[in-house]
């Protein structure tokens, strides 16, 4: 693949929009203009409830899905337009760990296999080779050898998490879409997922995307963090900054949801109470997509649709309240 000419970002995501034709005239606007950059070896977490395009949004980066509109640059280069060779250098390049690692382990194949899989795709080892790759790998995320002639149902949640990750450093990737790695796993479990893919990240250089349902989960992993609302974008910012300021409404609300361990604190701390439901992506609001539940709604709200904004450096947020 080429070069990147940005060679700050790894990823660039250009006005991106995936839709999805329900037929009679329906169209489910999971991903409607979006648009945000990864920095090489950067964590951002890409935040929203169940439903507001996220995973869609990862899909349609790695190519799982193509693009209605709009651009995914990876090292420079339209993920949608590549051809022969690159897509295979593409493939090894980005990876995807899942929510559940279960349903994407083929319970018919042992774990050596499973991580071995990639390296025969791509030809990286054979042999003896091939056999201590995989031991090392299973070291490196916590597991050892003997776990290798076993099956994906003979392990826990977390350990299953872990097989996924070394199927995936198996080839070597620069970038990894993790969808929910965490959210099927105890929470004692959690923070071990999570401090494997900071160590790794540092060991090895990588590059993560990383979606959650919501901002505790990527608070302790992200470098910056994109709030998503209904198929777009309402706030991206510096992971810190976001927590000690943030600016849209939604974030707001969002993170006064989150209880603090202070019980000093958390008996008099602010919440913000969202009102009804998540409209359906089918039939949005007008204006606004947050209007329907923002408790700082004004007429304009329903008149055009805020664009997200540079309101501070490096601080972006979709809302009039900082137009
Ligand atoms: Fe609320 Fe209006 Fe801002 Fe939307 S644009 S978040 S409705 S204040």
């Amino acid at each position: 693949m080429a070069n990147n000419p940005n060679a700050d970002y790894i990823l660039e995501v250009k006005n991106l929009k995936k839709h999805f034709d329900l037929g009679r005239g329906a169209v489910l606007k999971a991903v409607d203009n979006v648009s945000f950059s990864i920095k090489r070896g950067e964590t951002f977490g890409l935040v929203g409830e169940s439903g507001c395009g996220k995973s869609t949004t990862g899909r349609t980066i790695i190519n799982l899905y193509n693009a209605t509109e709009g651009q995914v640059l990876f090292n420079g280069q339209d993920v949608h337009k590549l051809q022969g060779r690159d897509v295979k250098a593409f493939n090894r390049k980005m990876q995807m760990i899942f929510q559940d690692p279960y349903a994407s382990l083929n319970p018919r194949m042992t774990v050596g296999d499973i991580i071995g899989e990639g390296i025969d795709i791509h030809g990286l080892s054979s042999g003896r080779q091939r056999q201590e790759r995989i031991y090392e790998l299973l070291e490196t995320v916590g597991l050892n050898s003997e776990h290798a002639s076993r099956f994906p149902h003979e392990f826990s949640g977390g350990q299953r998490q872990r097989i996924g990750i070394a199927r995936s450093l198996a080839i070597e990737p620069e970038f990894i879409i993790a969808d929910e790695p965490i959210s099927a796993l105890d929470v004692s479990i959690q923070a071990q997922v999570v401090n494997l893919l900071k160590r790794l990240q540092q060991e090895r250089g990588l590059t993560y995307l990383f979606i959650a349902h919501d901002l505790a989960m990527v608070k302790h992993i992200s470098d910056r963090i994109g709030v998503m609302y209904l198929g777009a974008l309402a706030e991206v910012a510096d992971a810190n900054e976001l927590y000690r300021k943030p600016l849209h409404p939604y974030t707001q609300a969002l993170l006064s949801a989150i209880p603090i361990p202070d019980p000093e604190i958390e008996r008099t701390r602010e919440r913000i109470i969202l009102e009804g439901d998540v409209p359906s992506p089918v039939n949005p609001p007008s204006g606004c997509r947050f209007r329907t539940r923002c408790p700082k709604a004004m007429p304009e709200c329903a008149q055009s649709i805020p664009e997200l904004k540079e309101v501070e450096p490096d601080h972006f947020v979709a809302c009039f309240l900082y137009n």
